[in-house]
C-alpha cells in the first residue's frame, strides 16, 4: 500500500460525493445519496425504500466501492503488528456502506428489475468484479491475515474468531491471493469477463421469460384447468393489457399448473416447448455461445489456481470437499431414481391406453398423465387440496410453527413505520418470548413483471453482536398469482412445501446468535444451507398446522382426515419424476464442470450425457443448460446443484431424530436444532454441528426411505466426513 493509493482513493470519494450531490434533485446540496446513508429508524435502521431511486443504484456503487477501498488501504497499512483485532475484525467491519448499497442493487436486480436496472448491471457488474479482486489481491492485506491465521489457535482467540479468520484466510487463498502479480492480472480480467457473461445469461432468461407467452382466446381451449389456475391466466392476461383472454406467461408457477391440467394436448407441447427452450431459441437471447465461453473462462481459472477443475475449486470448501463424493451420492441415488420412472410411465401408458387415447407418453404429457395416476392409485386429486391452500392462512401456519419450535412470535408491523419497495412488500416484527427484538421479516409473495421467477429468501442484514447488537432483517420472496381484490390466493400442496422452505431459510437467518456477520445466519457452506430450509417443509403436513390452518376458503372447514391421509399415503408419488428431474440438472452441471477446457457445444453436451446417463425419454431436466441460472448466472451455485441432494440426505435424517423421539413438535430435539445448527452460522464446521445435533453422522438411508427409493444393504454414510 502506498501514500498515493490513499491520496487517489481520498480523490475518488470526494469527486462521487459531488456528482452524487448534484445527481439527485430532493437532496441538500452535499447531502449523501439517500442509497449509501446508514439505515435510520425504528429496528435498529431500515432500507429507505421510499427514498431510494434507479438512479442512485450506480452512483452508491461507485461510492461504497470507493469507501471500502479506502478501508481496505488503511487496514492494510496499519503500522502495528497485526492482530486479530486491527486485521480481521477490521475487514467485518469494512465495506457497510456497499453492503447497504448491495443489498439494494440485489432487490432491484431481483424483484424491481426493468430496462434501467438491466443497464446498471450490465455496466455494474465487471466493475464490481474488479473491485473484488482490488481487495483479494491487495498483497500487504493479505500478509496480515496470513499472519493472524498462522497463530489463530496460539493466540488466545475464542473459537468463533478462529473460525472466522479461517473462512477469511481460505477465501482469500482461493480467489488468488498468493498468486504472482502477472497471474493476478489476468485472473482479474477473467473474473471481469466473467461477470458480464453472468449478466447477460441471467437477463436473457429474463427476456424470454418476458416476452414469451400463451395468449388463449377461446375458453373451449382451458378444458381441464381449475377455477383458480383459469383465474390466474385471466389476471396475468390482464396485467399484460388482454383483458377477456387468458394468458399462461413463461414462468414455473404458470407453466406447470397448465402442463398438469390441460386436456389439450398440442397446448400443452407448444407451452411445454416455450418453457425449456427459454435462453435456447437462436437470435438474441441465446445463451449457448455464452455458455461455451463460461465454461471455457472458468476452466482456465481454475487452471490459474492450482486445481484440476472448477469443480475441484468449487467444491473444496463444502461438505463434500470433493467433485467424487458429489458424484457417488448423485449415482447412488440416480439408479434407483431412473428405474422407478420407468414404472411410473408404464402406469401412465397404462392409464392413456385405456383411454384410447392413441399416443406414447411425452415429456409434456408427464404431468397430466400422473394427476391421473394420482387419482387412480391414491384417490388423491390435486385440485381437492387446493381449496385448503390459502396463502394467508397458511402463513399463519408459519408462524405458528415459528413459535412452537423457535419461540419466535411475529407481529405486523404499520405500514407507515417501514417504508416497502412495492406496494405488495408486508413486514413483521419478530420477537422472542420475552419481548425482546430478534428481527424483521419482510414478505414479498406475488408474481409480476421484472420479478425472477421461483421462490427465494434474502438477507438485508446479518445478525452480528461484535460491535453493538444488530439485529437481522431477512426476506422472503415467492411468484403466486394474485387473485382478484379480495379473494384469497390458493397455492398448490408444492407451492405450501415451498413457502415452508423458504422460511425455514428466514428461521436461520432469525436464529442466528453469533459474534461477526462473516460467519452469520446463512452464510454456511452451499451444501449445507439447503439442509435447515428443506427440514422445515416437514411441518407442513403435521395435523397442528392442517387442522388449524388448512381451512376451505368458501367453509372454513380443516381439512379432511381422509384427503390428509391420502397425501400421507402418496407421500412418495412420482419420486421417480422429481429425483430424475432434478439429478439430471445437477449431474449435467458437475460433468460440464469436470470437463475441462474443452470446447463444449452446450446442446450437443447435454444430449449425449443425458443418453449415456439413461435419461428416460419422457422427461427433461428441470433446468435445461442455456437457462439454469443457478449454474450460469453466477458462480453460486456453478458445480454445485448437487448440494440440494447432498442437503437432503441430512434433512432425512434430522427429521428421523424428530419422529423417532416425541415427534415432530418434541422439544428436546427441537433445543438441540437450534442450539446445533440454525443458531450458529458458519462459527462450526458443518459436519460437526449436524454431529452435536445428530449425536451421529447422517446416512443415505433415511434419504432413501424419505423417497420410497430401496435402502441399499449397509448404506454408506453419505454425508459424514469432517474436514
Ligand atoms: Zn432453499
Amino acid at each position: 500500500m502506498s501514500l498515493k493509493s490513499l491520496v487517489a482513493g481520498a480523490t475518488v470519494v470526494a469527486t462521487l460525493a459531488a456528482a452524487a450531490a448534484a445527481s439527485t434533485t430532493d437532496a441538500a446540496p452535499g447531502a449523501a445519496l439517500p442509497i449509501t446513508a446508514p439505515w435510520t429508524g425504528p429496528y435498529g435502521g431500515v432500507p429507505a425504500f421510499d427514498r431510494v431511486t434507479v438512479e442512485q443504484l450506480k452512483p452508491g456503487l461507485e461510492l461504497g466501492m470507493a469507501e471500502q477501498l479506502l478501508e481496505i488501504e488503511r487496514i492494510a497499512a496499519d503500522p502495528a503488528a497485526p492482530t486479530f483485532e486491527n486485521t480481521i475484525a477490521a475487514l467485518e467491519r469494512a465495506g457497510r456502506t456497499l453492503d447497504r448499497v448491495r443489498t439494494v442493487f440485489g432487490i432491484y436486480s431481483s424483484t424491481l428489475n426493468d430496462e434501467a436496472v438491466q443497464a446498471v448491471e450490465r455496466e455494474m457488474a465487471p466493475k464490481l468484479a474488479e473491485f473484488s479482486d482490488r481487495i483479494t489481491q491487495n498483497e500487504a492485506l493479505f500478509k496480515r491475515i496470513a499472519a493472524v491465521y498462522d497463530v489463530r489457535e496460539t493466540s488466545g482467540l475464542t473459537p468463533e474468531q478462529q473460525r472466522l479468520t479461517w473462512v477469511i484466510y481460505t477465501n482469500f487463498a482461493r480467489s488468488g491471493a498468493k498468486l504472482d502479480a502477472a497471474a493476478k492480472r489476468q485472473l482479474s480480467q477473467i473474473n471481469q469477463q466473467l461477470a458480464s457473461l453472468y449478466t447477460k445469461f441471467g437477463q436473457n432468461v429474463l427476456a424470454d421469460e418476458n416476452d414469451q407467452q400463451l395468449v388463449i382466446e377461446s375458453e373451449a381451449d382451458l378444458a381441464g384447468l381449475p377455477e383458480s389456475v383459469r383465474a390466474g391466466a385471466a389476471q396475468v392476461a390482464a396485467s399484460r393489457g388482454k383483458a377477456g383472454q387468458w394468458v399462461i406467461a413463461n414462468t414455473r408457477s404458470s407453466v406447470e399448473p397448465f402442463l398438469t391440467y390441460a386436456d389439450r394436448r398440442d397446448l400443452r407441447e407448444k407451452v411445454w416447448r416455450m418453457f425449456v427452450n427459454r435462453g435456447d431459441n437462436g437470435g438474441a437471447t441465446d445463451n449457448n455461445a455464452i455458455i461455451t465461453e463460461i465454461l471455457q473462462l472458468r476452466a482456465e481459472r481454475a487452471k490459474l489456481l492450482g486445481y484440476e477443475t472448477h469443480a475441484h475449486w468449487r467444491l473444496e470448501n463444502t461438505m463434500a470437499k470433493m467433485p467424487v463424493r458429489a458424484m457417488e451420492l448423485m449415482e447412488a441415488v440416480w439408479t434407483p431414481a431412473v428405474a422407478r420412472v420407468h414404472e411410473e410411465v408404464a402406469d401412465m401408458q397404462a392409464i392413456a391406453d385405456k383411454e384410447g387415447a392413441g399416443i406414447r407418453i411425452e415429456p409434456w404429457d408427464y404431468r397430466y398423465y400422473a394427476e391421473k395416476v394420482r387419482k387412480a392409485k391414491y384417490d388423491l386429486d390435486e385440485t381437492e387440496i387446493t381449496p385448503y391452500m390459502q396463502l394467508e392462512n397458511l402463513r399463519e401456519g408459519m408462524f405458528y410453527m415459528a413459535r412452537e419450535l423457535f419461540g419466535f412470535h411475529f407481529k405486523p408491523v404499520d405500514a407507515a413505520r417501514v417504508p416497502v419497495y412495492h406496494p405488495d412488500v408486508r413486514v413483521w416484527e419478530v420477537n422472542d418470548p420475552q419481548g425482546r427484538l430478534v428481527g424483521l421479516w419482510y414478505f414479498d409473495p406475488y408474481a409480476r413483471k421484472g420479478k425472477r421467477s421461483g421462490a427465494w429468501m434474502n438477507a438485508y442484514r446479518p445478525q452480528e453482536r461484535f460491535d453493538g447488537d444488530v439485529k437481522t432483517i431477512v426476506s422472503n420472496n415467492s411468484n403466486f398469482v394474485k387473485g382478484k381484490p379480495g379473494e384469497p390466493v390458493l397455492i398448490s400442496w408444492k407451492d405450501a412445501e415451498t413457502l415452508f422452505h423458504e422460511f425455514g431459510h428466514a428461521l436461520h437467518g432469525l436464529s442466528s446468535n453469533v459474534n461477526y456477520p462473516g460467519v452469520s445466519g446463512t452464510r454456511v457452506a452451499r451444501d449445507y444451507v439447503e439442509f435447515p430450509s428443506q427440514l422445515l417443509e416437514h411441518w407442513l403436513s403435521t395435523p397442528e398446522i392442517l387442522d388449524r390452518y388448512a381451512l376451505h376458503y368458501q367453509t372454513g372447514k380443516p381439512i379432511p382426515k381422509e384427503l390428509v391421509a391420502k397425501i400421507k399415503k402418496a407421500d412418495t408419488f412420482n419420486q421417480g419424476f422429481d429425483t430424475v428431474e432434478y439429478l439430471s440438472s445437477a449431474l449435467i452441471d458437475m460433468k460440464l464442470h469436470l470437463a475441462g477446457a474443452q470446447q463444449i457445444d452446450p446442446d450437443k453436451f447435454e444430449r449425449e450425457t443425458l443418453a449415456a446417463l439413461g435419461m428416460p425419454s419422457e422427461i427433461v431436466m428441470r433446468h435445461r443448460t442455456p437457462q439454469f441460472n443457478h449454474v450460469f448466472a453466477g458462480d453460486g451455485y456453478s458445480a454445485g446443484y448437487y448440494s440440494y441432494l447432498w442437503s437432503d440426505t441430512l434433512t432425512a435424517d434430522a427429521w428421523e431424530a424428530f419422529t423417532e423421539a416425541g415427534g415432530p413438535w418434541d422439544k428436546a430435539v427441537a433445543k438441540r436444532l437450534r442450539d446445533h445448527v440454525f443458531s450458529v452460522g458458519n462459527t462450526v464446521d458443518p459436519a460437526d454441528g449436524y454431529r452435536a445435533f445428530r449425536g451421529r453422522d447422517a446416512g443415505i438411508g433415511a434419504l432413501m426411505r424419505k423417497r420410497g427409493f430401496p435402502v441399499p444393504p449397509a448404506a454408506a454414510p453419505a454425508a459424514s466426513k469432517s474436514r
